[in-house]
């Protein structure tokens, strides 16, 4: 008769911590470690998460285990719907160590700052043995950017991401960055044409344990956003890296040349999608980082699109990783503009005859994704413009896009979109007007308003909204350097133009 396994401790394996390189995993013992892993209610339903991105998570969670199992762990998995699931992480961990008799845990931390305060002030209360160890998956470790951070008096993305180029060697000859420059970021703002043909990111079939819970989520989560199906996401790390591979073969030597583009009914452009595999650990950010400097090196890709996805990864989400962390608690409900409109229901169903806003919308139903550009200067804009809650604006987003955690999220939503942080993370708000929707994308042709109408019913709201919105802040942005300009063209306007500006805001917002 085989030996009964008894284990003397428990490793804990969060559901964004799919990867045998988490940091508990590389420290464990098959022999003596039993690998929990629990689908709880609590993270389920803390915010309406889109039917995607829960059957993505849990689906992901579902397949690891099982390649765990594989690989020789002991797993105690806990389905969601399992008849004793206490629907917390700690409560799962407490039922673990009350029913296998175990008293020490080794975990990796949390992500987000919740569920991380959560699971240490349980720990601190209870008489086990318990380890932490840094999630090391990021280049930058949390002390090491408040260090970083220091007495500067400005943290901006650009200086942090020289520094981790250094760090990581990535795009250097030398001491010198690969190409001359740091940033090829001028050649990256072309607008698509309609005749471009796009590759679209590698889809793949549902498998019997993808099915479950695919019928699991209609079951429990009927009424939340979007369509679980046609569901096509990669859930293991093997499809997640023919994902990348697929990426980095046809779309990447486009990624920069058009990465800030919008087009009607083309959602993913030259964009990666990898976002979501990369937030719950089946991607590892220097991988893909590596995969793209080897591109550009063998003349696959131009350097501007090799640069450009490597500053994105790790110049942009080691960062506002780094300002989640450095700002939590409290940075969530910042509200530097005090702003106090609910969000209009039309952000959940794309209701609305603003062409750009119900392509965003509507995309981001069906698909859990949009883009960084329809994220920032379509609904994070429009939200701005409008003085939308921040918190309302934050919890729009961290439920719609299946890569939302907070600590990324949040500093995009909160900072980058709404400069509810009064410029911790921006230098400027991202406010613009229809101009630049019309610049970069093809949504005006299809849209009710007119783009060149300023004022007025048939006008573009972007365009009223805008001004209105800077008019409104005035005492809060007027002396900010990098919109010196723009106030200087809004006090040179006649008094009547500015009032016709503010009129047609107003009566807008008064519709909505
Ligand atoms: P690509 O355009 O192909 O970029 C490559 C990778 O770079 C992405 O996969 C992502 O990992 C990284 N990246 C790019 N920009 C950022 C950024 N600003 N911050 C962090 N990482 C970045 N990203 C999330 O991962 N989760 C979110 O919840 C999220 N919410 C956002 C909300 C707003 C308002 C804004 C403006 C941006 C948000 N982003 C978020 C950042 C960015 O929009 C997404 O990472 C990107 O659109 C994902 O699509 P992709 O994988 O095709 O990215
Ligand atoms: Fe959007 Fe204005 Fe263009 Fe319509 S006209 S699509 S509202 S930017």
């Amino acid at each position: 008769m085989a030996p009964t396994f008894k284990p003397d401790r428990i490793i804990t394996v969060l559901g964004d911590q799919l990867t045998d390189q988490i940091a508990a995993l590389r420290s464990g013992n098959r022999g003596t470690d039993i690998v929990l892993i629990s689908e709880v209610m609590d993270e389920a339903s803390y915010v309406r998460h889109h039917k995607k991105k829960l059957t993505f998570i849990f689906s992901a969670m579902r397949h690891f285990a099982d390649q765990l199992s594989r690989d020789g762990w002991n797993v105690r998995y806990v389905k969601l719907d399992g008849p004793q699931n206490t629907g917390s992480i700690v409560g799962e961990l407490q039922r673990a160590l009350t029913e296998l008799n175990i008293k020490s845990v080794l975990h990796t931390e949390a992500s987000e700052y919740r569920l991380s305060s959560e699971i240490s002030q349980w720990a601190s209360s209870s008489d086990i043995k318990f380890t932490t160890l840094p999630d090391d998956r990021f280049i930058f470790g949390r002390d090491e950017f408040r260090e970083w951070v220091g007495v500067r008096k400005q943290i901006r993305m650009e200086h942090f991401y020289r520094q981790v180029r250094r760090k990581t060697a990535l795009l250097m000859d030398d001491e010198k960055p690969a190409g001359g420059k740091w940033n090829f970021d001028a050649e990256n703002r072309s607008a698509a044409s309609d005749d471009l043909s796009f590759p679209h990111p590698m889809q793949f079939v549902t498998d019997q344990i993808t099915d479950e819970v695919l019928e699991m989520v209609e079951k429990l989560f009927p009424e939340n956003i979007g369509q679980s199906r046609p569901f096509w996401f990669a859930v293991t790390r093997k499809d997640a890296l023919s994902a990348l591979d697929d990426f980095i073969k046809h779309a990447l030597p486009h990624f920069g040349t058009y990465q800030d583009a919008m087009l009607e009914d083309e959602p993913f452009l030259f964009h990666s999608v990898l976002s979501q595999y990369l937030n719950v650990g089946l991607l590892q950010p220097l991988e893909i980082c590596l995969r793209a400097e080897e591109a550009w090196r063998c003349g696959h890709a131009p350097i501007n699109a090799a640069e450009g996805l490597i500053r994105q990864i790790i110049g942009w989400r080691e960062f506002v990783r780094g300002i989640y962390w450095l700002k939590m608690p409290g940075y969530i409900e910042s509200n530097f503009l005090e702003t106090s409109r609910s969000l209009p229901d039309f952000y959940w169903t794309g209701d609305t005859e603003m062409a750009c806003m119900r392509s965003t919308i509507e995309q981001t139903i069906e698909q859990s994704y949009a883009h960084h550009i329809q994220r920032l200067m379509v609904t994070g804009n429009f939200a701005m413009l409008a003085g939308v809650k921040p918190s309302e604006v934050h919890e729009w987003y961290l439920s719609v896009y299946s890569d939302a955690f907070e600590w990324v999220e949040a500093p995009n939503v909160i900072g980058m979109s709404q400069f509810a942080d009064g410029g911790v993370l921006a230098s400027k708000p991202y406010a613009a007007s229809g101009n630049y929707i019309n610049k970069m994308s093809n949504y005006c042709g299809n849209c009710r308003f007119n783009v060149k109408v300023k004022t007025g019913e048939d006008a573009c709201p972007f365009n009223a909204l805008y001004w209105n919105f800077l008019d409104r802040n005035s005492d809060k942005l007027n002396g900010n350097p990098r919109l010196g300009n723009t106030y200087r063209t809004w006090s040179k306007m006649s008094i009547e133009k500015q009032s016709s500006y503010n009129r047609s805001a107003e009566i807008f917002l008064g519709k909505l």
